[in-house]
């Protein structure tokens, strides 16, 4: 196990210096992916796999159309392009957990949460990415009415069957990689309400900020027209990132959850 960490610390360090070379990555989300890369490998070979498939489809997909996307939404997103390290750790922590206690706990459970976890980010990215380009006007979880591009809690029939494809992709993976059918299965169900739940928890609680140079909602704390903007709504200190981490571990909860309730 000591040569396999050790090759996957070299291998996550590399994948993650071309990300950042490529700048899908910032520096401190380089180094924040190779540590969850280091300790998806310690696990198994198949997270590492599991793992690297996800971070190349999300960022080949963040890649897809990214100056039509920025056009849409720059004024609305805090955080467009490179991955920094609390983006990192918000998408891959919970996996990365999951992936640890398995070591010592031997149990399919870690398995279901795990890819759970990583089918909950996958769902988020893929319908956030591919609703950004082809979902046209989003409309509010909550009020059903036209949103902003990029708006947290925005919904689309394109985002939001992208959102299970992205869920899919993940548990599809998992099966293909041996991690068995109920594990795989449940992956998907905690993905797809964990992708659900990213969008009413954004509607919900997320903090909104407003523009009142420009009079729009945004989250930026700077305004791309160059003014400051005041908190509106939402729970003031909740930005993307944490309800990306609350998405992930809802994914987990769930697969871990049916794994335990769901008869074999
Ligand atoms: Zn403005």
């Amino acid at each position: 196990m000591i040569a396999r960490i050790i090759a996957g610390l070299l291998l996550a360090a590399a994948i993650a210096i071309v990300a950042r070379a490529a700048r899908s990555l910032t520096t401190s989300g380089a180094i924040a992916a190779t540590v969850v890369g280091t300790a998806a490998v310690a696990a198994g070979w198949s997270w590492g796999a599991l793992l690297i498939a996800y971070f190349v489809s999300s960022s080949a997909l963040s890649r897809v159309g990214r100056d039509a996307k920025l056009a849409h939404t720059q004024s609305v997103i805090e955080k467009t392009g490179a991955r920094d390290a609390v983006q990192v750790l918000a998408n891959g922590g919970v996996f990365a957990l999951a992936a640890l206690v398995g070591i010592v706990h031997h149990d399919t459970i870690w398995l279901a949460a795990g890819a759970g976890a990583l089918a909950a980010s996958a769902g988020d990215t893929w319908g956030t990415e591919l609703g950004t380009l082809y979902g046209g006007t989003p409309r509010s979880l909550l009020t059903l009415r036209p949103v902003p591009p990029g708006t947290s809690g925005g919904v689309s029939v394109v985002g939001t069957v992208s959102s299970i494809l992205g869920a899919g992709f993940v548990a599809a993976l998992a099966l293909a990689l041996g991690w068995g059918a109920r594990p795989s299965a449940f992956a998907l169900a905690g993905g797809v309400t964990g992708a659900f739940a990213d969008s009413l928890t954004g509607a919900l609680f997320q903090a909104r900020r407003h523009c009142d140079v420009c009079g729009i909602e945004t989250e930026r704390m700077t305004h791309d027209c160059g003014a400051a903007t005041r908190h509106a709504r939402g729970i003031a200190w909740l930005d993307n990132d944490g309800i990306n981490l609350l998405a992930t571990l809802g994914g987990a909860i769930v697969a871990a959850g049916l794994t335990r309730v769901v008869a074999a």
